[in-house]
């Protein structure tokens, strides 16, 4: 054993410094509550900070026949009616508050002519939604939360990585840490835990996420017996950089065809006109005039086909690709430059509006994006899935004081998320989460860290170095289940090779148990990737256990081998959860119905 580890006691303690869990961490701090935030990299470096395109918010700013109502509607239709109603419904009613307090706490927004918060086109999306900060406005949300949080007394530890949470009989107890530049442990012990964890695209080879999305919380939570639903709906962003190599997966905004942006195949035909689906048909534009009329503010106009939702636009994607109409890297062509067409200062209206894309592009593949067309394809982007919580407080549904906001909890976009609505989400039950976390931990007495608990975590975070030394076994194992989620588990998938995918990710696991580590405890990125094997695997299993069990095509799960949608999958989650026995458990569970109001909303807006 290393020596006692340094210990901590919270009230609160959050995991995880993105956006939801800055904002838990200030509403817990401002409920009077001694609050502790612990983050894997530095602050203000979450992947938060990443996001471009805005945060959705029913304002009105810019249309105002845009309300709460309309904005549930979009959301349910988006993640094609198995999201949790409740979330989507307090999504939908909280996220205008909570973009106006964040302005009040000195956001600044790009602004409408009249001074208001300006709002643009995003897809799927009814009217111009996202609060937006050029393309930056992840930037803005995190300085903007972590400004005000630092007045609010939080204690902050940074480049400390949770690897098992403590728990006190069924309620949760505490974490255990290690950190990043010393290797040095320590315990905390917390009457309510709020996870904030991000994402889990890591598991992919092409992904847009930052090298902190392993999908650490869904693991820690789903090893503390928290339950995990919709783990098959990933999100494939349909533009991600392709070239060169080492950007691949990059992500290039919605906001760029938010502000008019086409998808081009290599003739230069924009092939998204060839396929609109039945339901989006009476809100899509059927002509290349009217579509850019709606990227110009026209209310009367329809959207255009390259604003269809997310899961969709990827797929034509993939099509187009396969049937060999790609660009020369392997992609399709998305154009802002055509603009100048309408817009006689159309250069410098790009650079205002997308200064990052520009940027990027510019820098990163030689390409100047206000004169030539960039080169896009699909790449991981977010999980749907994640801890199933109880709506209202943000509670695991299984684990008594641990709490989840943000991506790595699940259920207000179902089967596919609305590009913008993740920044509304984390605000909205990030609030919730410190909200009801304190008031847990307020209600409850200080719970008791076991020291056997303790010294397992500890025992097994340092196994890696006991055993035989393998200075590329660790990256070995991550580099090939990445290349088989990719190939196996990706946008297009079927029955024999996710049983093919599940077979590999039980033999890599058996591998994982047994890799060794060189070097020392002190910044050694070989122990580090060691340490995210089991992550990595866990989320893996779950995707693909849950992708096996749907067989249908619905958002962002997409069989071949069932390419329609089936009404009697539209009834139920599916949950995962660790059996007694240590291996992963599935059930399909059915869905509360929707309340008579809430209905009513969804028929009235699907006719409109
Ligand atoms: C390039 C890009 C652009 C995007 N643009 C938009 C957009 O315009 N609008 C929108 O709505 N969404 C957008 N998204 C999605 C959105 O940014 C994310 O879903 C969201 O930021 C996730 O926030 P979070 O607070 O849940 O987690 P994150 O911001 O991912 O933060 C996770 C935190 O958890 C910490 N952490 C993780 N594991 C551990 C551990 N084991 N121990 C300790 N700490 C840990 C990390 O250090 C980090 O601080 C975009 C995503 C990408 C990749």
């Amino acid at each position: 054993m290393a020596g006692a580890p340094e210990t901590h006691e919270f009230d609160v303690l959050v995991i995880g410094a993105g956006g939801a869990g800055l904002r838990a961490a200030i509403e817990a701090s401002a409920a009077g509550v001694r609050v502790g935030l612990i983050c894997k990299s530095l602050l203000g470096k979450a992947h938060t900070v990443m996001a471009e395109g805005g945060m959705a918010a029913a304002l009105a700013n810019v249309d105002e026949r845009d309300s709460w109502k309309v904005h549930f509607a979009d959301t349910m239709r988006g993640g094609q009616y198995v999201n949790s109603w409740r979330m989507a419904e307090l999504h939908a009613r909280e996220a205008p508050d909570r973009v106006r307090e964040l302005e009040a706490w000195g956001a600044v927004f790009d602004r409408t002519k009249d001074g208001k918060i300006l709002q643009r086109n995003f897809g799927g999306h009814r009217y111009p939604r996202l609060a937006h900060v050029g393309d930056r406005t992840g930037l803005e949300l995190i300085r903007t939360l972590q400004d005000h949080g630092v007045h609010q007394g939080i204690d902050i530890f940074m480049e400390t990585t949770v690897v098992s949470l403590l728990k006190d009989g069924p309620r949760i107890a505490g974490a255990v840490t290690y950190t990043r530049e010393r290797g040095l442990f320590k315990v905390f012990r917390a009457n309510a835990v709020v996870l904030a964890t991000g994402g889990l695209g890591r598991a992919y080879k092409i992904t847009s996420n930052s090298w902190e999305g392993t999908g650490d919380g869904h693991t820690l939570a789903y090893d503390a017996g928290a339950e995990l639903i919709d783990m098959e709906f990933i999100q494939f962003h349909p533009t991600g950089m392709v070239w060169p190599p080492s950007v691949r997966g990059i992500l290039v905004t919605e906001g760029v065809r938010g502000e008019g942006g086409v998808l081009l195949d290599k003739a230069g035909k924009r092939f998204m006109f060839d396929d609109i689906p039945e339901n989006y048909r009476n809100q899509t534009a059927d002509n290349e005039a009217e579509g850019w009329r709606y990227t110009q503010g026209d209310r009367n106009a329809r959207r255009p086909p390259e604003l269809l939702t997310r899961d969709h636009v990827a797929r034509c994607i993939v099509r187009e690709i396969k049937a060999g109409r790609g660009s020369p890297h392997g992609g399709v062509f998305l154009d802002i430059a055509w603009i100048k067409r309408h817009l006689p200062n159309a250069e410098e209206h790009i650079k205002k509006k997308l200064p990052s894309m520009y940027h990027q592009f510019k820098t990163l593949a030689g390409i100047d994006i206000t004169k030539e067309p960039m080169e896009v394809g699909p790449t991981t982007h977010y999980a749907m899935g994640g801890v199933r919580v109880d709506a209202d407080t943000e509670m695991s549904t299984t684990v008594p004081g641990l709490f989840a906001a943000g991506e790595c909890a699940a259920g207000i976009n179902g089967a596919n998320r609305l590009g913008g609505n993740s920044l509304s989400d984390l605000l909205v039950f990030g609030k919730r989460a410190g909200e009801y976390a304190a008031k847990y931990a307020r209600e409850t007495r200080a719970p008791q860290v076991r020291t056997d608990e303790v010294e397992a975590a500890i025992r097994s975070t340092l196994a890696p170095f006991d055993r035989p030394q393998d200075p590329t076994g660790p990256y070995q194992i991550q580099y090939e289940l990445q290349e088989m989620m990719q190939d196996l588990v990706g946008i297009v998938r079927r029955q024999d090779e996710l049983e093919r995918a599940l077979d590999g990710i039980g033999k890599l696991n058996a591998r994982s148990e047994k890799v060794g580590v060189v070097g020392n405890r002190e910044y050694n990125p070989g122990w580090h990737t060691a340490l995210d094997l089991h992550c990595l695997l866990t989320v893996s299993e779950a995707i693909t256990r849950a992708a096996i069990d749907r067989k249908e095509s619905r958002g962002g799960h997409f069989r071949e081998d069932h390419p329609g949608k089936d009404d009697a999958y539209a009834t139920f989650n599916t949950v995962v959860w660790r059996g007694p026995d240590g291996t992963m458990q599935l059930r399909r569970q059915p869905n509360p119905p929707m309340p008579d109001e809430l209905k009513k909303i969804v028929e009235e807006q699907a006719k409109a």
